[in-house]
């Protein structure tokens, strides 16, 4: 199994997209160095061109392609003798390679603006500020309501010292000024133009109006379908339309997130491994959902929550972690809180209350036997157990 990356350095838009004051890069090494220890080969500095003739060549049986979508959206602003334009991917890149790596950092001036509403506008203007930006101020079409970041991350971003200009679009900019255009939204939320323009001054600008998925590595590969939204169409089990080439992650139509496209590798290796074995793969079905009303609860477990630690906004000068994670002892702490709704927690509850010793401890992780020819059915263990994990059937 072998995973061939473009990049110098593992990990797509989880090194070179969110920056490691939210996501810090011992934790994510770590996670690439244990796919390596589990036998993954990682090739570096390998841009696949030509997925099917790569295929063949190395002798694979089956391909999953996750490139991810990394082609900034542009506008088109007017400039006459223009200051510094850049979009928000290929800034984020540079500067994470310059806080890992130590090479330059981007150029921006003292002054910077960002123009859109998302997460990545606020990431590109938090980072703007830890590599020494005097000011950066993000302009957004539409308010805070209409923005698509999430509302804490708009948070940070002003607990940090970043001005949001709501309802304001990008006319035209020179050298060291921006004019925008006072919006207003109509009743769909839509921006519309008052007429109203303003200049606020910026050295550089940062276009962070989201990201498409590069489709030139596509254009080697017939029959794969590409849906309006210019991502790849994909099955229910991840393949294209080419047997044995799945696709998963911000390529395909997905929410684009970190937990959305690991859980798409996941999924994808199971279809191929089925598909591979010419089976197709049926999840197994879930236990039924347990509400709380089901739970037999006889002992209680006293766990406040844990209090991640925060940097305070005035400390956040630099690329260390503003929100910690838990402690082994806090997380452990945590679970403890955790009821095992409708699953098994081998409290041995059932074993100790049955009356005629039908049930059989099987040992510690392997659960337990019911005697059929011992079991008079009298639902003592269904009754006590914490998490309604037993259910009671009719005798056929
Ligand atoms: C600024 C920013 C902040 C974000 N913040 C969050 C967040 O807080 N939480 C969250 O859940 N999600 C966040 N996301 C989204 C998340 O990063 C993505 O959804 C996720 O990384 C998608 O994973 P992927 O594997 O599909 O693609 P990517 O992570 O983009 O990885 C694709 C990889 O493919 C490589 N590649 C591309 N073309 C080729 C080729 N031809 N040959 C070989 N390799 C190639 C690339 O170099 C890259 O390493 C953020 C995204 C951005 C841009
Ligand atoms: S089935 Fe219920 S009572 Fe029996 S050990 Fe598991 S959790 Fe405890
Ligand atoms: S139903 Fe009654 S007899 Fe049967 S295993 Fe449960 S407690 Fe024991």
């Amino acid at each position: 199994m072998e995973i061939r990356e473009a990049g110098p350095l593992a990990g797509g838009m989880l090194r070179f997209g969110i920056p490691a004051y939210r996501l810090p890069r011992e934790v994510l090494d770590g996670e690439v160095a244990r796919l390596v220890e589990a036998g993954v080969t990682l090739t570096l500095n390998h841009k696949v061109e030509d997925v099917l003739r790569e295929r063949d060549e190395g002798g694979f049986d089956a391909v999953f392609m996750a490139i991810g979508a990394h082609l900034a959206k542009r506008v088109d602003i007017p400039a006459r003798e223009a200051g510094r334009i850049l979009d928000a991917v290929s800034f984020l890149e540079q500067a994470s390679l310059c806080v890992e790596q130590g090479l330059p950092p981007p150029k921006l001036g003292r002054r910077v603006a960002i123009y859109g509403g998302g997460n990545t506008a606020m990431d590109a203007a938090r980072t703007a500020r830890r590599l020494g930006a005097e000011e950066a101020m993000i302009i957004y079409r539409r308010d805070r309501d209409h923005m698509p970041a999430h509302a804490f991350e708009a948070d940070e971003a002003e607990e940090e010292g970043i001005k949001i200009n709501w309802l304001r679009s990008i006319r035209h900019m020179d050298e060291s000024r921006i004019e925008v255009e006072e919006m207003t939204l109509d009743g769909d939320g839509r921006p519309v133009p008052t007429g109203r323009i303003e200049t606020l001054e910026a050295d550089s600008l940062i276009l962070a109006l989201g990201q498409e998925v590069d489709l030139t590595v596509l254009e080697t590969i017939p029959g794969v379908r590409v849906n309006q939204e210019g991502v790849v169409q994909v099955g229910e089990n991840l393949m294209t339309d080419v047997p044995g080439l799945f696709a998963g992650g911000d390529m395909v139509p997905s929410q684009r997130t970190v937990t959305i496209a690991t859980g798409h590798g996941k999924k994808a290796a199971r279809h191929m491994d089925a598909w591979l074995r010419g089976e197709h793969y049926q999840k197994p079905p879930s236990h039924p959902l347990i509400g709380h009303e089901g739970l037999h609860l006889w002992f209680q477990t006293r766990a406040p929550a844990s209090d991640q630690p925060v940097m305070a906004a005035a400390a956040r000068q630099d690329f260390r972690e503003i929100v910690g994670g838990l402690s082994e002892g806090e997380a452990r702490y945590e679970a403890s809180r955790c009821y095992s709704c409708g699953n098994c927690f081998e409290c041995d509850g059932c074993y100790g209350s049955c009356p005629e010793q039908a049930i059989e401890k099987l040992g510690a992780g392997l659960g337990y036997r019911v005697d059929p020819a011992r079991c008079t059915g009298c639902s003592a263990c269904h009754d006590q157990c914490p998490c309604n994990a037993i259910e009671m059937e009719e005798a056929r």
